[in-house]
């Protein structure tokens, strides 16, 4: 008990601490917060699909046709037809031979990583990539080789060097919170040379980068080359729960091997028709990815004409690094006073002495309000005297 009170204090002590706040309604481009109005700029909902009528009809109506839960696994008694839909379609926007769906983004990368590397295997993992992908390495019993930052010569030196059988590259493809793109030809290069698996997770490069938003891994042109892409429904696609594109060999080894899938009850009808209603709206309609892109844009550029050193690349990612925790907190309710709701993202989430706000860019935003966000952001740094460091350059590969 104490222990917990302890560890809570020094939680506390760090500026690590912690908390839930209450958003009221759904995720627009302003949101009540704790009873404020504020401007939402760190949500996933990138395209503004999660507040859609054609997608609250459709979880509406599914809930109402085929009931509020799945009631079992996929593999008991949870298969219903708007899974097998809903596979097929996100299958064949990716250009996949199939897709498998899990219960969220989280359990798609632990399972699916500890179902592929093993005892006496290798996987090499960028050192910014997501939990999830960490968590899997963890489980999946494997060495972990975690190589720095995009760094390919680090990578290959790894690969070069190891002991165990390389079993799986694994990368995100937009970095969650860094908002840049992992240097995918090298990696398919390197996965191909030393004879291992490459999967890159596009949680938030799909619906935001390529061709229609499918992703960047169709960005590079690389589908046919990248052996799993994961995916999530719950940030631009609108609803929750997450697939792995594959080919048919490699998603039926995961229908049985992947322990999240396999004991994990089946995603509910709704959040699936939720979901496929997304992604018949981000077909139809492309150009809330143009909209996205030249959001994102309009707010990167608001910020550097305040002087500040927005990191990450073009994505609808724009981190603005403070380094230390307590003085990224202060900027945060700052801004809350101002009507800008950006969250402070502290470690473990990233690296010590990297916390940062991670605004996000949605295209239902308009771009004055983006502009005035960031002269509001401009004029709260510089009331706390705040300097953001320039961003680090990328690591080189030579
Ligand atoms: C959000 C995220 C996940 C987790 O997906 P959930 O469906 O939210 O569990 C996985 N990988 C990355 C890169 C993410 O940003």
């Amino acid at each position: 008990m104490s222990d917990v009170a302890e560890r809570l204090a020094e939680l506390r002590d760090k500026g690590l601490q912690r908390r839930l706040r209450l958003v009221d309604g759904p995720q627009g481009p302003r949101v009540l917060l704790e009873g404020r109005e504020v401007l939402l700029l760190c949500s996933n909902n990138y395209l503004g699909l999660a507040e859609h009528p054609q997608v609250r009809r459709a979880a509406a109506d599914a809930a109402l046709r085929w009931g509020a839960g799945a009631g079992a696994s996929r593999l008991i008694s949870g298969n219903m037809e708007p899974h097998r839909r809903l596979e097929r379609r996100l299958a064949a926007f990716k250009g996949y031979e199939a897709a498998l769906l899990f219960g969220s983004g989280y359990l798609a990368n632990s399972g699916t990583i500890a179902a592929l590397a093993g005892r006496g295997e290798v996987v090499f993992s960028d050192e910014l990539n997501h939990a999830s992908i960490v968590d899997g390495c963890r489980l999946s019993r494997a060495e972990t080789f975690v190589y720095r930052h995009r760094d390919n010569e680090h990578l290959a030196w790894g690969l070069e060097r190891t002991h165990g059988k390389p079993a799986l590259i694994v990368s995100d493809g937009v970095f969650s919170m860094d908002g840049d793109v992992a240097p995918l030809e090298d990696l398919v290069e390197l996965a191909r040379r030393y004879r291992c698996r490459l999967m890159v997770d596009e949680a938030h490069a799909t619906g935001a980068l390529g061709p229609g938003g499918r992703g960047s891994v169709a960005a590079a042109g690389l589908s046919e080359e990248v052996d799993l892409v994961i995916g999530t429904l719950g940030k631009a696609l609108g609803s929750y729960g997450a697939y792995i594109c594959a080919s048919r060999e490699l998603s039926e080894y995961l229908l049985n091997a992947a322990r999240s899938f396999v004991f994990s009850t089946a995603l509910p009808p709704p959040v699936l028709a939720a979901a496929e209603a997304g992604l018949g709206l981000l077909e139809a309609e492309p150009q809330r990815v143009e909209r996205l892109r030249a959001n994102a844009t309009a707010l990167r550029d608001g910020l550097a004409a305040e002087g500040l050193s927005p990191g990450g690349g073009e994505s609808q990612i724009v981190p603005l690094e403070i380094g230390d925790a307590g003085r990224t907190m202060e900027l945060c309710e700052r801004l809350l006073e101002r009507g800008i709701f950006a969250q402070g993202i502290r470690p473990p989430t990233v690296p010590a002495g990297s916390s940062r706000l991670r605004f996000t860019a949605m295209a239902t935003h308009e771009e004055e309000e983006l502009r005035q966000a960031a002269r509001e952001v401009g004029a709260a740094a510089r009331e706390l005297g705040i300097a953001t460091p320039a961003p680090r350059a990328p690591a080189l590969a030579a």
